[in-house]
Order: structure tokens, then sequence, then C-alpha cells
């Protein structure tokens, strides 16, 4: 019996059956995030994917659901509690204070790409193993730094054509405001404690803020009528969250306060986020993240203040394939090379080797195909130019060149195989940067070494 893939993991394949698994549109997007990375500032930070569990439990919070029900937790062969990672912030977090990068010029700016585990219920549809985009900023309590880590993610979304988002906004103060919100929380849902899930009676003491964000407790009547954060925050809080807002209109990225938004994780302070795109519908969020001033100093640095987000890279590849939005293609290949007979089998490896040193993408046969089977699958495959090579010609040192887009069959030297496919790309190119494309491409081997 074949073994098969655990539920809620999937493999990302080199063939396009699912877009949102087709490995081609996960380089693409993680192409994009790179880049979009460095046009403002961040640098990639790659944390190891097993840590130890404390630093869940102490970075993400004991009373989550990430933390009391989700985690891949094991003993390992020393005895040494470990997690997977249920999320890439907590690791971030602890190798910034571990190799002291708070000793350098502040904020720091990183970004993190890769998997991350929780055991969810797989009748919800999750996965679980699911993979991030995590972009963190520590050292700044500016609300420009707010805003700026927003806007990072609205302008990746834009550039893959997911535009119109809107960012729903709140602010959930810090440890001079919160402890007053969580008594009048608590004086508030005290008289409903009977009717609150199991779970959200453990909160009431541990962390009633957590009560907001009860998943089965969510549409009750008297969850409407709960104390707003924003209406009891301090000093400090309203005005970094009136400066937030005053910076987000600055840059034109529309926004609503949303009180009901205050995220899964404890750690987060002040800023709480989620962008919503609303032709989703119901699951509407694409993304979420927040401040989280303390988490530095709880997991053992000095006091840094900190914002981040983590974006999930199946969320907006499955976004981008209901919406029917696809991400540009990979280049197509450069050229395969066709043989007829012995002699010719021979020399196709080498010639490849050629074109690939050249820098052009080669591919040749390995199956003994006959001529009209080759052509076909170099038509599959993709291929922009192929290279028929013959006995006879080889022995001239000359191919037959068909350029697949059109009719056009070339006599081009061996030698000057590779100038000349370049010559015909780079004509290509520029005529279809003009809005026209020939019939024919000009014809004349060697001539366009560039
Ligand atoms: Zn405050
Ligand atoms: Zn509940």
């Amino acid at each position: 019996m074949a073994i098969t893939s655990l539920t809620g993991m999937k493999d990302v394949l080199p063939v396009n059956q699912e877009s949102w698994l087709f490995v081609d549109n996960w380089q693409r997007l993680e192409e994009s995030m790179r880049r979009q990375g460095r046009l403002y500032g961040f640098r990639e930070m790659r944390t190891p994917l097993l840590e130890m569990t404390e630093l869940f439990a102490r970075g993400v919070g004991d009373t989550t659901d990430v933390v009391t029900k989700e985690m891949y937790s094991f003993t390992d062969r020393g005895d040494r509690p470990i997690t997977v990672r249920p999320e890439l912030t907590a690791g971030l977090v602890r190798s910034f204070i571990e190799h002291k990068l708070y000793a350098l010029p502040q904020p720091t700016k990183v970004f993190g790409i890769g998997p991350a585990f929780r055991y969810e219920r797989p009748q919800a549809g999750r996965l679980r193993q699911h993979h991030q985009w995590s972009v963190e900023v520590f050292g700044s309590q500016d609300p420009a730094t707010d805003a700026e880590v927003i806007q990072i993610g609205i302008d990746l979304a834009s550039q893959l054509g997911l535009n119109g988002l809107t960012v729903h906004l709140n602010s959930i103060g810090c440890p001079v405001c919160r402890p007053d919100y969580r008594e009048k929380l608590k004086d508030h849902f005290r008289p409903h404690l009977g009717e609150l899930c199991p779970d959200c009676n453990e909160r009431f003491d541990k962390n009633p803020l957590r009560i907001l964000d009860c998943k089965v407790d969510r549409d009750k009547p008297f969850m409407a009528t709960a104390p707003k954060s924003i209406d009891h925050l301090c000093d400090e809080c309203r005005s970094h969250f009136d400066g937030v807002q005053r910076h987000l209109k600055s840059l034109d990225i529309p926004f609503e306060i949303d009180t009901g938004i205050v995220r899964g994780l404890d750690y987060y302070t002040k800023t709480v986020f989620e962008v919503i795109y609303p032709p989703l519908g119901a699951q509407s969020t694409v993304w979420g993240g927040g401040r989280y001033d303390g988490l530095v100093e709880t997991l053992g640095g000095p006091p840094t203040p900190g914002i981040g987000f983590g974006m999930g890279l199946e969320r907006v590849l499955l976004t981008l394939e209901k919406m029917g939005l696809a991400l540009p293609p990979q280049p197509p290949l450069d050229a395969f090379i066709a043989t007829i007979g012995d002699a010719a089998r021979s020399a196709a490896l080498p010639l490849a080797a050629r074109l690939r040193r050249t820098g052009l993408s080669a591919e040749l046969d390995v199956l003994g195909r006959s001529l009209k089977a080759q052509m076909k699958y170099a038509d599959r495959l993709g291929a922009r130019y192929v290279v028929i090579l013959g006995d006879d010609e080889l022995a001239r040192g000359e191919a037959q060149v068909k350029d697949m887009a059109g009719s056009a069959q070339h006599q081009v030297a061996l030698e000057n195989l590779a100038p000349w496919i370049e010559g015909q790309k780079a004509a290509a190119e520029a005529w279809s940067a003009a809005g026209d494309r020939p019939e024919t491409q000009p014809e004349n081997g060697g001539t366009h070494r560039g």
C-alpha cells in the first residue's frame, strides 16, 4: 500500500494541477516578498523550526488556543520539551535577543519566510503545515513604523493584483491602561459566566481579553455590548493610536476602526490590525498583525518595542486562485535539442551544457523518442526554439533551429547557436514591447551578437 501525506499537510508540485499548489506560484510569491522586504529595508532572518516549548508558552501566551491546543510538542532524546514552531515571531525575537541585535543601531527590520505547524481540526479545512511571511520591526515605538509595516503588506498585495484592501484597526492598550480595562471587561462578563464556554470561564481570570476572540461565544448578545478597549486607552496609547491613523491617511491606505479585533496571540499591545479583502465574503481576512512592545522583555531581552505581522502564503495563493488572478508565468524553456541519429544524440548533451553555461535554459531527449515525438515533447515543455540536430548537420557544424512561436526555420552554425538564440530573444522582446510581432523573425545567423 502506498504511503500518503499527513492530514493538513500539502505537497507543492512542479505541475499546475491546482494553482495554489503549483511551485512556480510559490516561487513568484516568495520572490515578491523578498523584493518587497529589500525595498523597505528589511533583511531576511532564518531561525530553526524547533525551539524550546517554553519559548512559545512565554512568548505566544499559555492561555491561547495555539499554545493550549494546537502545538506539535514532544520530548526529545535528551528529555527536553521541544515544539515545532506554530508561528515565526517568537523565534525571531529569541534570535534577536540571543545574538544581541539590540546592540546594533536600531530599528532592526527583519522578515522570515517558512513553515509553521499547528494541530488544527481538519474539518475546519485548515492546514497543519502552513507557511508565513513574518515581518518584524524591533526598536521603534513611532506610529510611523506601524503604518510602514501595514503598508509593506498592502503594497505586496496590490502588486499581486489584490487591490481594494481595507485595514481594520484597533488598539488594545498597554500595561498602564489594560489592567483597568480588564476589570471593566470582567465586570461586564461576570453576570454571563454561565453562558460562556468552559474555555472562556478559564480565560475570565487569566486573560479576559481573549473572551472577545472566542469562536464559540462570538455571536452571543452580551458580546456586542462589551466595553471597548479604545474607550479606555491611556494618554500615550491614545496619541499613538491617533498617530497611526494620521500616517495611514498620509499613505492613502483605507482603514476603519474595528473594536472586535484582539488577535489570537497574547503578546500584542496598542496597535492590532487585520487586512480585509471584501470580495472574499465571510472569510475575508487575508493577514493580520500588531504591536508587541513587551515581548522582547518577556523573553529575557532589554525593553524593546516591536511590531509585525504574519501573512499566510497559502491564504494569499488561495485568494489569487479564487479571484482568478494569475501570477506572471516563469520564463519558457529557451531551447530543446532534438536529435536524429546516434552521433547527434551523443553531441546533444555537451551542446545543451554549452547553452546552459551562457545562461540559456536547455533540454534534450533522453528517452530515444522519434523526431516527431521529440517535437511534441518540446512543445509540451514550452520550448521557445527547437534545435534539430542530425548526423549530416553535425558533420557540417550546423543545426536547423525552429522558432516554435512561428513557422520559421533557420540554418545556424553550432558555434554561433547561443548568441543567435540570445539575439532572437532580444528581438522578440523588443517587438513585443512595441506591441507588434512580425510573422518571421529577421534572419541571419550570428549577426545579432549582443
Ligand atoms: Zn496605554
Ligand atoms: Zn468562549
